[in-house]
């Protein structure tokens, strides 16, 4: 058994909570490698550290020093030292940190720095090695995660240690750079560094204890996902579903390595275990959870014969392409195709110049174009064995009174997405959620 535990910004928040990770980890001899975001809030209102540095970062570009930001991150990180009584030199960490945020003065090298002093703490107290993300996780010229070179540099470096602390949130670009991942990136940190040991399992301790089936804030006390597979998990938490990082599953998923999710406050709760399909375990329920997001806009299209004329979708999208747009879903007709797009890549300027550029490149019929529409995800991997399933979906929708705009089954069976309006999202979500759950 090799466990690889990252632990998010409240795991890390002070001293107290850190010694309560301290024992989490010394209560199971498998969790050698541990990887850390940056201190997170300790009380609502308090600031995150890794915001504490973009704001140094601001401020640097502003006046060519970051004196004034950079106190409140060298106080947060001398109040946990002093809270865990360890003979760390804290000082002289810092004073080296904030010269090079200076000498290097680029956006990522600074957020960088919350994930890679919290390490140093971590390191020190569990007596673990500290090995720097920035000589073991790199990433490609397009930005991408270069995982081959990384796998093999992780499990070069840690060979031979007991235990290891790694940063998360960070690696080095081909410039030689720091470069980051995007926000709440450590999640993917930890998912590189349980494929390059090829844990037996990712645990991913947070402030929860799992997933629920719904967004909580729609709806009172949703219940907890036992066990979800890495596909429903990409069609929920692509929805916005935000306890994990969306991008952490790729690497593991390919090595097969489950994830845990665990609550550092809580570490005797089951948690939520994300798994193969072919280790999926049923609960029982038909639909795993449901999520949606607001805001998205569909381009609807129609010309006579469209099925019949060759390459009409492709260069439909090919307009898309070029302006470098995501195409979130396609639903279409004999005669009619509509193309939901985030809204966020839709200024108003560009959406009159694609919906021209359309017209152009296939001389339509007709093309609408309908906005603010939500999109909610149904998910299970129940829904492909059982008969009616739309039926009672459609029918709640129907019940609360809701015009569904659009409809999309992806062909797996494990996710049926309407699309309705932005005002009905709440009430949609809800009314799939009693039906399914209570
Ligand atoms: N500290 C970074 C953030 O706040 C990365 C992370 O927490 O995973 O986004």
């Amino acid at each position: 058994m090799l466990k690889v535990c990252k632990f998010g910004g409240t795991s890390m928040a002070d001293g107290n909570v850190i010694n309560g990770v301290k024992k989490i980890i010394e209560s199971d001899a498998s969790r050698k490698y541990v990887v850390v975001s940056a201190p997170g809030k300790r009380y609502s209102g308090d600031s995150k550290v890794t915001d504490l540095l973009y704001k140094c970062h601001s401020e640097l570009t502003e006046k060519g020093n970051c004196k004034e930001s950079f106190k409140a991150v060298r106080a947060r990180f001398v109040s946990i030292v002093k809270e865990l009584n360890i003979p760390f030199n804290i000082e002289a960490v810092l004073d080296e940190t904030e010269k090079l945020i200076v000498s290097e003065n680029s956006e990522d090298f600074i957020a960088s720095r919350g994930e890679y002093l919290c390490a140093r703490i971590v390191a020190e107290v569990l007596g673990a090695k500290f090995v720097d993300a920035y000589d073991v996780v790199f990433f490609k010229e397009d930005g991408s995660l270069d995982g081959a070179k990384s796998y093999k540099a992780i499990s070069e470096a840690v060979s031979g240690a007991n235990s290891a602390v790694i940063p998360g949130f960070y690696g080095k670009g081909t410039d030689g750079r720091v470069k980051t991942f995007s926000r709440g990136g450590s999640d993917i940190s930890g998912a590189v560094v349980a494929r390059a040991v090829n844990a037996t399992v990712y645990e991913n301790w947070t402030d929860v204890s799992g997933f629920l089936a719904c967004d909580p804030r729609i709806v009172d006390s949703p219940v907890k996902i036992k066990c979800i597979s890495y596909k429903e998990l990409r069609e929920l938490s692509y929805m916005g579903a935000n306890v994990l990082h969306s991008d952490s599953i790729f690497p593991v998923r390919k090595a097969n390595i489950p994830i845990k999710i665990k609550n550092t406050f809580n570490p005797a709760d089951e948690g939520t275990s994300i798994v193969p399909s072919s280790r999926y375990v049923p609960s029982g329920n038909i639909v795993t959870g449901v999520a949606g997001k607001k805001n998205f806009t569909v381009i609807f299209i129609e010309k006579s014969h469209m099925n019949a004329e060759v390459g009409f979708i492709c260069k439909v999208l090919t307009v898309l392409m070029d302006e470098g747009i995501p195409v979130e879903h396609i639903p279409t007709g004999t005669d009619t195709m509509s193309l939901v797009v985030d809204s966020g890549y839709l200024k108003k300027e560009k959406l009159e110049e694609i919906v021209s550029k359309i017209k152009t490149a296939v001389s339509p019929d007709t093309v609408r174009v309908l906005e603010d529409v939500a999109l909610i995800a149904t998910v299970g991997h129940g829904m492909s064995s059982s008969v009616g399933t739309s039926a009672r979906l459609f029918n709640a929708i129907a019940n609360a009174n809701i015009n569904i705009k659009m409809i999309d089954q992806g062909s797996s069976e494990l996710n049926v997405i309407v699309g309705v309006n932005n005002d009905d999202y709440e009430n949609c979500i809800r009314a799939i959620y009693y039906e399914f759950f209570r």
